[in-house]
Parts: structure tokens; sequence; C-alpha cells
């Protein structure tokens, strides 16, 4: 049996009997892990408070066979960002780039770009006073993490016909085909909507923008909702399902109140308001 170790973040978790649990894990050389955790519920000591959504890890254990569960034996924390879940707009963000991770990538799979993006990711979440444009942030996240996972929007030409599209002030985005279609087109892509020249432009011009730029960046509110819907229904095309925290993160941000179920076992604090949603978010 081939033991491995390696740093990882815990992107889902769920209970497996009485004390053991199913922890998938993204780690820096191997990808996406499923793996079970015999006894992690009791053992404080192989599992000293490790094993929170959203932490770094450095874990062990061992590989029993290709398709079966990777056993973890022993697992030591790295970084908590405990502070994503002071703050439930960061919560809700975060727990849906979680489920973009864990939905949308092979078991085994390495992207060590990923595993980088998701480090930048919540470090951002967790140091959300500092952020000002964090809604554009959070659209730059969703596309740089659409690109890393192979969906990278085509849009400079029809992608049916072929023709470039570099005129007029709007355009049609398919989902299926992952980019524009032209006027003629559009009529054999039903699924496809209006996007603007300026969202277009944004979204060519992000690849290219360093850090500090994104930082400075903000969108106008309609770029802002069509970089949005662009990125979420390309997600859901090539993963083929809805995402439970999207949900919960778009009636939060309409309502501006927690949605979510109530925990049965309440506890005081912020994470009174946190601990409820979890279950709804990530499973
Ligand atoms: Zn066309």
């Amino acid at each position: 049996m081939p033991r491995v170790k390696d740093s990882a973040f815990i992107i889902n978790k769920s209970d497996f009997g009485e004390s053991d649990l199913i922890i998938t894990l993204f780690t820096a050389e191997r990808g996406k892990i499923s793996t079970i955790g015999k006894g992690a519920k009791r053992s404080r000591r192989r599992f000293p408070g490790s094993l929170e959504l959203f932490s770094l890890v450095n874990f062990n254990g061992f590989i029993k066979h290709p398709l079966a569960l990777t056993r973890i034996d022993e697992c030591q924390l790295i970084e908590p960002f405990s502070a994503i879940q002071d703050d439930l707009r960061s919560y809700f963000c975060g727990c849906y780039f979680l489920e973009i991770a864990n939905r949308c990538c092979a078991e085994r799979q390495a992207n060590p770009a990923l595993f980088a993006l998701l480090q930048e990711i919540f470090t951002f979440l967790a140091t959300l006073p500092l952020n000002r444009n964090f809604n554009c942030r959070i659209r730059l996240f969703e596309l740089q993490i659409i690109t890393l996972l192979g969906f990278r929007p085509q849009l400079s030409a029809c992608l049916d016909c072929g023709r470039e599209l570099n005129m007029g002030r709007l355009f049609h985005f398919s989902p299926q085909t992952g980019g524009l279609v032209c006027n003629a087109c559009q009529p054999r892509h039903p699924a496809a909507f209006i996007v603007s020249r300026g969202t277009i432009n944004m979204l060519n011009e992000a690849h290219r923008l360093d850090n500090e730029l994104r930082n400075k960046l903000n969108f106008t509110p309609q770029v802002e909702r069509e970089s949005a819907r662009l990125c979420r229904a390309l997600l859901r095309w090539h993963s083929g399902c809805n995402f439970n925290s999207l949900k919960i993160m778009e009636r939060y941000a309409e309502n501006n109140l927690p949605v979510a179920i109530p925990d049965p076992h309440p506890v005081t604090g912020n994470k009174a308001k946190l601990n409820y949603s979890i279950n709804g978010v990530c499973t």
C-alpha cells in the first residue's frame, strides 16, 4: 500500500458511521482525493483541530486501491483560514469555491495552479476588512477558476460559423459552445443570452491583469452581473449540476440575510450564525 503525504485543503466532509468521517481533500500534488478518516470525529491526537472546511493541512495516509477511498491517518493544521467563518458573505463565497473544486475536479488529477488559486482565494476571504472591491475580486476569481478547469470562454469569434465578432455593442453567449455566437447562428443556440461589449472587453483583459491591478479594479454593476451569469452558466453546463452554495449565496445577496437550515445544536456568538448552513452548502 503506497503511503501518501501531501499538503491539502479540506474541501468537504461528511459523517460516516458513529466515529468516522469522509473527507475530501484538494492536495498540492494529486488534486482532489476522497479519503476516510477512521475515528476522525473522536481523535484529537491524530486530527488536532485540523478538519474544518477551508483548512490547509499536512496529512498522511495510505492508498489501498486506485478505486478505493484513501485512508487518512493523521492531519496537522498549517493554516485554518478561520476568519472566513466570521463573515457570512465570505463564508458563502468560500463555500461556493469549495463546491466548484469538489464538483468540477476529477479524482487524483493534479492541478497545482488551482491549489495555489484556492490559497489565494481563502487568503482574500480571510482578510475581508482590507478588501474594498469584494464583488469584483469574486468575479475575477470565478474567471480564474473556470480557466484553470479548462472552461475558459472564447470571446472573439462565433464558435458556430467562425465569423470574427469585433463590431456591435451586444453579443450572444452560448454556454454549451463555451463562447460567443453571431446573430445568424443564435437561433440554433436557445440557451444563449445577451452580453455587452463592456463585459466581453473586461473578460478578455482580465487574463492579463496582475494582482496589483486586480486589487484596484472595480466593475460597473452591469459588467459584474453579466460576468457572474456567464461564469456560472459555464460551470453549470460543464458540471451538469446546480450549485447548492450558489443558490444560498445569491439569496443572501438579494435579501442580505442568511438563508439556511437551522443548526439542531445551536451555539453562541458568530459560530451560531454560521454552523447551520454547511450541510446545505457543501454536500
Ligand atoms: Zn455564427
